[in-house]
């Protein structure tokens, strides 16, 4: 299966048989490929030549670096449901989520094309006569793009449709779980760049494929302009102070731990739903994912009931078929829930589910019922990410006690109240509100568009990803001023004669 998904999208074979690093399907823990590591002077060579790639790009008009965005959007619309099934493939996600993820890329590819025309900077008005100042913005650099396993290719394509229609080459390491579909990213954009013609030049897209070390050496070299690094907040820790020690810029996108507040107004049907969608979609494996509850306590047990309920019914099993609630990664991230469980339990929390499933043909398939668990405090426990399907119940009396409790924890990205009271969500999305990047009303806190800027603050690395003006990120501002005049009027009036 996974041969002819890779030949549709034009991966060579020998791409992915032989090589020092396997892969295998969280679906039942089999290999489906073996790829070569690049070595530090592999790394080296790509990183020199995206330089090169840099130095052609950076000078084509920016509406024509559109078109090569343009035509790549066109690769994935006609690849949708290969790509989306290899994402399934390689990092378990339901396939809904897999298609999912590549329609986020067609979306940011929209976006880009118009932005390719839209890259422009102010006029500003200044105070000498016979002059103007305004605003340029011009392509950065080679950007190094590191990704994780549970977003194997979105984020990867938020940056790179956006540093390329800037004028940026791209060197993409992605996570080592999930290097297929990158593989498989890179040929479709291959093929986009061969039809764009020769105005693009060698290299502007590379792989690198490789463990921890590879990203290493990207962020350590001062030609990778920009770092956009999305993974755990143990790496963002290590990335983000080697970026700045060599005044690299970066942009961090990290760990969640996202919250939402039930007000005893909320329409319980939708609630329902979206706590459904947000705590058990993607088996609690992504960013986004709700892994804290925040509930009236007049509301608690009617919740709490029909919870049970809806997590009693839901299909867990093989991804691609038409389950809702597929593996976790591997048998490290069960070991790491098995182990928060316990210690829950050994807290005197009340945990529902969290039991592994096992089916015919699930073989070494890490499947798990999604965890409820009732806790009196917002402890040290709750306060890490644990990545996987639990799902902390905590409750409160008044709104600014449950606003305190949403905001007291390390992590910053994801959050929203449920509430059909205006001046409760009002006071949710104000200044006074949620400290995250992300507050919503009557949605769960996962499932982004892409028109809005994507990321959060504290421990999540405050970086921002896709739409509003995140493109200032991959371009560099430069101030002009023009004198137009025949004087030489300085700022502020000084006399220099
Ligand atoms: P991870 O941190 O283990 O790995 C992420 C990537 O970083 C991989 O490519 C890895 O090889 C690389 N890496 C690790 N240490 C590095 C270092 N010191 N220098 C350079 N590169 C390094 O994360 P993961 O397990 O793949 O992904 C899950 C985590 O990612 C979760 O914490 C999740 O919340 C987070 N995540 C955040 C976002 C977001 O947008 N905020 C999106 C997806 C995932």
């Amino acid at each position: 299966m996974i041969h002819s998904l890779m030949e549709k999208m034009g991966v060579a074979k020998e791409l992915y048989q032989g090589g020092d690093l396997v892969v295998t399907t969280p679906i039942d823990g089999s290999e489906i490929g073996r790829l070569t590591t690049a070595s530090s002077s592999d790394v080296e060579t790509a990183i020199a030549n995206a330089e090169k790639a840099f130095q052609a790009w950076k000078s084509v008009p920016a509406p024509r670096r559109g078109e090569l965005v343009r035509l790549f959007g066109d690769q994935l619309r006609q690849h949708k449901e290969a790509l989306g099934e290899l994402v399934t493939w390689e990092c378990g996600k339901i396939l809904q989520e897999g298609l999912g993820e590549v329609q986020e890329m067609i979306d940011i590819c929209d976006l880009a094309v118009g932005q390719s025309r839209q890259l422009f900077g102010l006029t500003i008005a200044s105070e000498r006569p016979g002059h103007h100042m305004r605003e340029s913005w011009h392509p950065l650099g080679p950007i190094g793009l590191i990704t994780a396993f549970n977003f194997p290719v979105a984020p990867w394509a938020w940056n790179s449709a956006l540093a390329l229609v800037c004028g940026n080459s791209l060197l993409w390491k992605p996570s080592e779980k999930t290097p297929l579909t990158a593989l498989a990213c890179q040929a479709l954009l291959e093929r986009a760049i061969e039809e764009f013609g020769d105005e693009a030049p060698e290299h502007l897209s590379q792989v690198i494929i490789g463990e921890r070390a590879a990203g290493e050496q990207l962020v350590n070299d001062a030609r990778v302009a920009l770092i956009s690094a999305t993974g755990s907040t143990r790496m963002g820790r290590e990335v983000g102070p080697q970026v700045a020690a060599r005044f690299g810029r970066s942009i961090l996108e990290l760990g969640g731990n996202n919250a939402m507040i039930l007000a005893p107004s909320a329409d319980l049907d939708m609630a329902t739903r979206a706590i459904l969608f947000s705590a058990v979609g993607t088996a609690g494996q992504r960013c986004t994912t709700l892994r804290r509850l925040v509930v009236h306590e007049s509301i608690k047990d009617e919740i709490l009931a029909r919870l049970k309920k809806s997590y009693s019914a839901i299909s867990i099993g093989n991804p691609l078929e038409g389950n809702l609630v597929g593996p976790l990664i591997d048998h490290q991230a069960f070991d790491a829930m098995q182990s928060v469980l316990a210690k829950a339990r050994e807290q005197g929390a009340k945990v529902f589910g969290g039991n592994r499933v096992e089916f015919a043909n699930s073989g070494e398939g890490y499947y798990v019922e999604p965890a409820i668990v009732e806790v009196t405090e917002q402890n040290e426990l709750v306060k890490h990410e644990t990545f996987a399907p639990i799902l902390y119940v905590l409750t409160y009396k008044e709104l600014d006690e449950a606003i305190a409790t949403n905001n007291d924890v390390p992590q910053g990205l994801s959050s929203c109240i449920f509430t059909t009271d205006v001046r409760e969500a009002e006071t949710f999305i104000s200044a006074v509100g949620s400290d995250c990047g992300i507050a919503n009303v009557n949605i769960g806190p996962s499932g982004a568009e892409i028109g809005g800027a994507f990321g959060g603050e504290k421990e999540t690395g405050g970086g921002r990803e896709s739409g509003s003006d995140v493109w200032k990120s991959y371009m560099r501002r430069q101030t002009n001023t023009v004198n137009y005049s025949r004087e030489l009027p300085l700022a502020q009036g000084i006399k220099f004669d």
